[in-house]
Formats: structure tokens, C-alpha cells, sequence
């Protein structure tokens, strides 16, 4: 099959690079040339493991190809996947649907045969309806369906969750789109992975239910954390507690210094303001929403508490920038709410992280990047650890001490919880862990 995906990013050059594995003719393209002269030059613009080596697989094999021109790839596609951003538009929490809309109408054009043009960006309920009455419009002949095909994967786990995803939902009545759809997912059908069969609409709001139920279990064990703090209970057991259950589950019962990255927060707003389009309170969103904005805001007064209600010509260092360990995604990282507040206090940062330090100069000026985590921490009065990578999880903690001016720990992500640091002669701050702060 031929397929053009509209949006080389994330998710589309993921769900490109891997249909391109399935055995499809794959043309990714993209308004950004030199994202798509660096694609051509086999240079991955993302950091996504393993994405590199399967890219080049593919494009040796000729079955993956770059293009900037929409005119190069639609014509003659079986599917069109729109795979564009759909930020929070600025002021009101919508979703931005013009990147969306914009690409609807370029495709409109280019139509030549059959073509089921596939959503799989994240859109709220009805976008699907729109984006075929606008085609409609623009070529009143053409012959296509609109499906609707959410995205679930995870960055840092992309290719991962592409190719062995739990399950795939596709939003169509159109058998003749379906049957696409079923030929392009072949590997995963064979696999016997779960199909959602279902209405477009149905489909659109899958994805915002999905994500803010996950939203809703961060912000609430983030709830329980600050009660453990109260009563001397310790989080990550309650955690374990209540994920045995297998009516719960142990996923994303992390406490933390609050949910970001590109989807949770967006996601979560545009599926409040659709219920409020449509007079439908969601008042466990809202609460999520508000318990998960505040959090972050206040986690650099707890690094100030830590620090001994000041920070003023401290130097602090910082581990992790990325909203989550494994990608170089900035967008709504904690990071962007906590540094900020810790340099209007005074401090100096001394930041590292292992892939984000370049996409992160674009949001914190001011705070010197340091070579690798000791370097960071060389010569500062608190480490604060943001973002939970692997290679952060195993430091030597006698060289952290020596290098620390103070032996100030304070670990937003628990993950020296349980190496007991207190033993080591650290100061130790977790979260959730029966200590106030
Ligand atoms: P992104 O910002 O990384 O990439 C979007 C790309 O689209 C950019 O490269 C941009 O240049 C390009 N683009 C915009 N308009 C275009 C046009 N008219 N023609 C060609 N290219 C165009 O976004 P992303 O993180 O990949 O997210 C894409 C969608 O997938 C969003 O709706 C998002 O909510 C959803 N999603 C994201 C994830 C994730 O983990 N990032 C997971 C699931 C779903």
C-alpha cells in the first residue's frame, strides 16, 4: 500500500517509519524543510531510541521517503494520515485544529482515487465531521473517507508501543476505509492485537477519555503524596498497595512533581472545554487539571523549603529537564516551572540532561549546562532530581557528597527512596515519603 503521512514528528515519523516496516511505501512530509534536509542527510531530528537504525532500515530499502511537497505523496495514496500538532490554542485551552485544517485542505487538492484520510492526531470529537465536509467543499468529485485513528504510543517507547501497541482503534463506518485500515494494521491483526471497530466520534473521544484517566491517576496518587507528607505515611507503598489490585494496576501511580510533556496537559483542557461546548460538567477533569498546575507551581517552593526558605546565591543543580525520561521533549516539563521560580529566588542553575539540553535552551535561558550529572552538581548546595532517567538512578552517592557543598537531596521522583540516602548522611527530601517540607 501507499500511504503519505502529513507531520514528521513525533507520532508521524514514528507511525511512518514503522507502517514502512510493516512493508508499506511510506511518504512522510513535512512543512519543515530543514527537519525533512536533515531526514534526507539520515539524521534523526527527534530523540527516540531506536528510531534511527529502523529509519535507515527502511530508507535503504526504499520504502521510506522525505518529502516537503504534499503534491510528491498524495496523489495516489490508499491513506492520507494527517499526523500534525493540535497545541492548546493560546488563551482559551481549545484544541488548535488550523495545522489540522490546513493540511485537509492541501490534501483536498491533491486527491486522485480512492483515499481514506486518517486522523491521527489527537481531535476533538467532530473534527473528523469538518475536515470531511471541508474536502467535500474543495472537490465535490472526490472519492474518500475520513477515519478517525488516535495515536497511543509513548515517547522514549514509540516504536515499541507502535508495533506492539494494546490495542488499535479505528473510527470509521465506511467498510471500504475499514478494509484499509485492517490492510495497512496486517502485522498487528496476525498478532492478535485488539481492534476498536467503532463510530468516528466514539473514536475521537477514546483518546482524550484515555488520557485523562491517566492524568486523573498522576494528580490523584499526587493527592495521597501530600496526605503521606501530613501523616507519616510513605507514598510508594500505598502505591504498591493499591496497584496490586488488579482493579487499579501499578501504572502511573508515580507521585510526582506533576504530569507534562505534549499531551496530559493539552489533551486534559481541550477535553474540559468540549464538555463545557456541550454543557457536560467534567468536574474530575477539572479537579485534575487544577491539583496538577498548582502541584507544579509549588515544587519550587518546596526546593526552597529544602534549601531552608531561601535560595538566594545558592547554586543548585539540577537533574533532568524532559518531561519524562527518554525523549528531548520540553513541552510542559516540570522543569519550565521549577527553574524559573528557583533564579527569580536568586539561584544559580546548573542543569544536565542526557538528551534535552539542546530542545531545552529554546525555553530557560540563563542556567549553565553542565557536561554530565557530576558536573552539574559540582560545588552546589542542593541536587534536585526532575526528571527520572536511568542513568541518574545508579549515581555513585559518596562522589555526589563529596561534590556537594551540602548533602541536599531532594528527589522529585523517588527514585532514591528506598537506596535509604539518610544512611549515606544526605538530607533527603522525596515526595510523599512522611516528611513535610
Ligand atoms: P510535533 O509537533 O512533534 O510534529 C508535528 C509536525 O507537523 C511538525 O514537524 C510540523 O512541522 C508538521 N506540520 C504542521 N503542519 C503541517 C502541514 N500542513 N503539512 C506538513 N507538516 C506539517 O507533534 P507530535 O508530538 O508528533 O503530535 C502530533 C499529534 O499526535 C498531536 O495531535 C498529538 O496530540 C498527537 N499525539 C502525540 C503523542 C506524543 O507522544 N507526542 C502521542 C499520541 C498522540
Amino acid at each position: 500500500m501507499r500511504v503519505t503521512v502529513v507531520g514528521t514528528g513525533y507520532v508521524g515519523l514514528v507511525s511512518g517509519t514503522c507502517f514502512s516496516e510493516f512493508g508499506h511505501e511510506i511518504i512522510c512530509v513535512d512543512k519543515d524543510a530543514d527537519k525533512i534536509e536533515r531526514l534526507k542527510a539520515g539524521e534523526i531530528p527527534i530523540y527516540e531510541p531506536g528510531l534511527d537504525q529502523l529509519v535507515e532500515k527502511n530508507v535503504r530499502e526504499e520504502r521510506l521517503h522525505f518529502t516537503t511537497d504534499l503534491a510528491e505523496a498524495v496523489p495516489g495514496s490508499d491513506a492520507v494520515f494527517i499526523a500534525v500538532g493540535t497545541p492548546s490554542r493560546r488563551g482559551d485551552g481549545h484544541a488548535d485544529l488550523s495545522y489540522v485544517y490546513a493540511a485537509a485542505e492541501e490534501i483536498a487538492s491533491l486527491l486522485e482515487g480512492y483515499t481514506v484520510v486518517v486522523t491521527k492526531s489527537t481531535v476533538p470529537v467532530g473534527t473528523g465531521r469538518e475536515i470531511e465536509k471541508l474536502i467535500s467543499n474543495i472537490r465535490p468529485e472526490a472519492d474518500f473517507d475520513v477515519a478517525s485513528n488516535p495515536e497511543f504510543l509513548r515517547e522514549g517507547a514509540a516504536i515499541e508501543d507502535f508495533m506492539r501497541p494494546n490495542r488499535i482503534v479505528i473510527g470509521t463506518d465506511s467498510a471500504r476505509a475499514r478494509e484499509i485500515m485492517r490492510d495497512l494494521y496486517r502485522p498487528l491483526y496476525l498478532n492478535e492485537t485488539p481492534i476498536v471497530n467503532t463510530a468516528r466520534e466514539t473514536s475521537e473521544l477514546i483518546k482524550y477519555a484515555s488520557n485523562a484517566f491517566l492524568a486523573t491517576k498522576i494528580s490523584f496518587i499526587n493527592e495521597i503524596a501530600d496526605l503521606c507528607e501530613v501523616l507519616g505515611a510513605d507514598v510508594q507503598d500505598v502505591a504498591r498497595g493499591m496497584g496490586l489490585d488488579k482493579r487499579i494496576g501499578p501504572k502511573f501511580l508515580h507521585a510526582g512533581p506533576g504530569y507534562g510533556g505534549s499531551c496530559f496537559p493539552k489533551d486534559t483542557l481541550a477535553l474540559l472545554r468540549t464538555g463545557e461546548l456541550n454543557q457536560v460538567p467534567l468536574k474530575i477533569v477539572e479537579a485534575v487539571v487544577d491539583v496538577n498546575r498548582e502541584r507544579k507551581l509549588k515544587m519550587a517552593d518546596r526546593i526552597i523549603e529544602a534549601c531552608g526558605g531561601s535560595v538566594e546565591g545558592k547554586k543548585i543543580a539540577v537533574l533532568g529537564l524532559a518531561f519524562k525520561p527518554n525523549t528531548d521533549d520540553m513541552r510542559e516539563s516540570p522543569a519550565l516551572d521549577i527553574i524559573p521560580v528557583l533564579q527569580q529566588n536568586g539561584a544559580e542553575v546548573h542543569a544536565f540532561d542526557p538528551a534535552a539540553m539542546e530542545e531545552a535552551r529554546n525555553y530557560l535561558t540563563d542556567i549553565r549546562y553542565a557536561s554530565s550529572p557530576y558536573d552539574a552538581m559540582d560545588g552546589a548546595d542542593a541536587l534536585v532530581i526532575v526528571t527520572e532517567w536511568n542513568e541518574f538512578r545508579a549515581l555513585d552517592l559518596k562522589r555526589v557528597k563529596s561534590l556537594l557543598n551540602s548533602p541536599l537531596l531532594v528527589d522529585l521522583r523517588n527514585i532514591y527512596a528506598k537506596a535509604n540516602p539518610a544512611a549515606e548522611g544526605f538530607d533527603y527530601y522525596g515526595v510523599g515519603k512522611g516528611r513535610v517540607i
